[in-house]
């Protein structure tokens, strides 16, 4: 591939891109429709601008403006009749709302209604006393009810009234044919002024008559199935009209280039400035509506005759468009189902630091129980390896440590040799002191053994009734017979004292042997050399030798 084909291909992809990335964007658009409520003019310059400047494309919405024709039906009708989706409507919108009409009003841009008496000013009227007992033109309809509401409020019966309904122009106006014209303040005042006539305004809102004018409506099926579109709908509006009455002149030449070319930028200037009095953006928020002023306005069109057959008061309380109740429900849904798994959770949760904290529980008694249960098993062990009376180990301990000791000193080749005791004549003592005397001599006799064993590593053990065995580690036969020595001498050396206080002489006889295999041939051995020892005198010892049993003279006693 050549770079220029390499170029092209790439041109190619990048253009396919493009076109994917914006055709979604441009398909997502919701197409929408407001009907104006007049020909084009300043008047409805928020959603020129909404429109010119994107503001409804940024919101998703794609909007077609209908400009009012004479053939169209009424914007309230295109909004019951769904031919438009919003319009602009008068307060009228509460007239419909009293008759039940599903009709609601999402926003009001004029705080109060542009119609006004227009008169001139060299016939010096300039209140609604001045024309009372004139001819008054009238619009058909609803659509002076503001301008007799003035009126009303002066005191007058609107029976007295000469109203006329004709559609009277500026030159019944000049030529003196009716005495004030039902006017629009941004218009006709302007036409006048064109042609060099000075004029007068009676202005509703100077008698305390407060008329919304210029309502955004829509059809209430649609505000509760599109609540997100009416919301972006209303907030791009408003964006535009925040925009147009910030930039008046910008916004006026975009109306006459795109909207009202026949217009001149004089009137539309004149226009402009005369709706933003009665906008009242730098006091009131764009769009605001109060429920109460909707109320006062549904009671005017009432007692002005004007509501129509039994009108339903109750109904303006549905007039002004509110997120459906739907939503309330959702939020309602999600903040029960929100608390319903907070407590879910909590209940878990607490069932789960209840549960551990039992198992600790468990688990602590049960180490408690194991270590009571350790502590008594060794205690039991013990208490089977150690003679009672004299707390040295007993026959079963001596074999049981004897033996490992010796498997020990086996694989390690060292020699071991074994002592057996017997006390002499011990009968006697039991005899001569009791058995309680024989019993504290067996223990001083232990004690003294004791003293006899300089290395902590040999075994003493009582095996028998007055018998006592010693094992030696690391020990020959000469080693032990030094030991056997030392025990003659301790013997003879200390007296046994009885509970009586009587002080004995105590003699042992002893048979020592070497330790090589076995510990019960040991034993045997050591018991034949004892004997020996016995026979031999007592208070001594003999060596247990398979050819020579050696007997070893007593030892000197004090
Ligand atoms: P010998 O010099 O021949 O060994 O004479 P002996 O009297 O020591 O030997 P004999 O075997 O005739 O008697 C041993 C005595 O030791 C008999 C027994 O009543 C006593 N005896 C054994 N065990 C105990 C004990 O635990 N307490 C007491 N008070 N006497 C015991
Ligand atoms: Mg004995
Ligand atoms: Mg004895």
């Amino acid at each position: 591939m050549t770079k220029l084909q390499r170029v092209k291909a790439l041109s190619i992809v990048f253009s396919i891109l493009v076109i994917i990335t914006s055709l979604p964007a441009s398909a997502k658009l919701r197409e929408l429709s407001l009907q104006l409520r007049w020909e084009d003019q300043f008047q409805f310059a928020g959603y020129y601008i909404a429109k010119e400047k994107g503001f409804y494309q940024e919101s998703g919405l794609k909007v077609t403006l209908i400009p009012y024709n004479i053939n169209n039906p009424s914007p309230i009708d295109a909004v019951l009749n769904h031919q438009a989706d919003f319009a602009i409507s008068s307060s009228a919108v509460a007239i419909h709302r009293m008759q039940s009409k599903p009709v609601v009003a999402v926003s009001a841009l004029m705080q109060s209604s542009p119609l006004v008496w227009l008169t001139l000013k060299k016939n010096g009227y300039v209140s609604p006393q001045d024309i009372a007992d004139k001819p008054l033109p009238t619009l058909p309809g609803t659509e002076s009810a503001e301008l007799l509401t003035v009126f009303r409020k002066e005191g007058f019966r609107l029976e007295g009234l000469k109203l006329i309904t004709q559609n009277a122009r500026i030159n019944d106006l000049v030529l003196g044919k009716v005495a004030a014209l039902n006017a629009y303040m941004s218009n006709e005042p302007f036409q006048l002024e064109q042609s060099g006539y000075e004029y007068n305004l009676i202005k509703p809102k100077d008698y305390g008559v407060n008329f919304y004018s210029d309502v955004l409506i829509t059809h209430e099926d649609f505000a509760q199935q599109h609540p997100e579109i009416v919301d972006k709908f209303k907030q791009a509006s408003l964006k535009g009209w925040h925009y147009a009455l910030s930039n008046i002149e910008e916004t006026v030449n975009i109306i006459k280039d795109n909207y009202a070319p026949d217009k001149s930028l004089k009137h539309l200037l004149y226009e402009a400035n005369h709706l933003t009095e009665l906008i009242m953006p730098e006091l009131v928020q764009l769009g605001h509506m109060n429920p109460d002023r909707w109320k006062t306005i549904a009671n005017n069109y009432i007692q002005l005759g004007m509501a129509g057959d039994q009108p339903d008061f109750s109904q303006m309380d549905n007039l002004m468009y509110q997120k459906p109740i739907k939503n309330t429900r959702i939020l309602m849904h999600t903040i029960i189902i929100s608390l319903f798994i907070i407590l879910i959770l909590s209940i878990l949760a607490w069932r789960f630091f209840y549960l551990s904290s039992m198992l600790k529980r468990e688990i602590s008694r049960r180490t408690y129980a194991e270590k009571k249960l350790i502590k008594a098993n060794n205690e039991l062990t013990a208490q089977a390896l150690t003679d009672p009376l004299t707390k040295i180990y007993n026959r079963r301990a001596f074999f049981e440590k004897g033996d490992a000791i010796l498997k020990l000193s086996v694989r390690k080749q060292l020699n071991c040799a074994l002592i057996m005791l017997d006390i002499d004549h011990f009968k006697d003592i039991n005899d001569t002191f009791g058995h309680n005397a024989g019993d504290v001599a067996l223990k001083q006799i232990t004690e003294i053994l004791a003293q006899s064993i300089i290395r902590s590593h040999d075994i003493l053990a009582r095996i028998g009734g007055e018998e006592f065995a010693i094992l030696m580690v690391d020990c020959n036969i000469e080693d032990a017979a030094q030991v056997a020595e030392r025990i003659l001498k301790f013997m003879s050396e200390h007296k046994i004292i009885l509970p009586d206080e009587s002080a004995i002489n105590v003699t042992l006889s002893m048979g020592l042997s070497k330790v090589e295999l076995d510990l019960s041939q040991a034993l045997t051995h050591a018991d034949v050399a004892l004997y020996q020892a016995k026979e031999n005198g007592r208070n001594c010892y003999y060596i247990f030798d398979d050819r020579l049993l050696n007997k070893i003279a007593k030892p000197q006693t004090a």
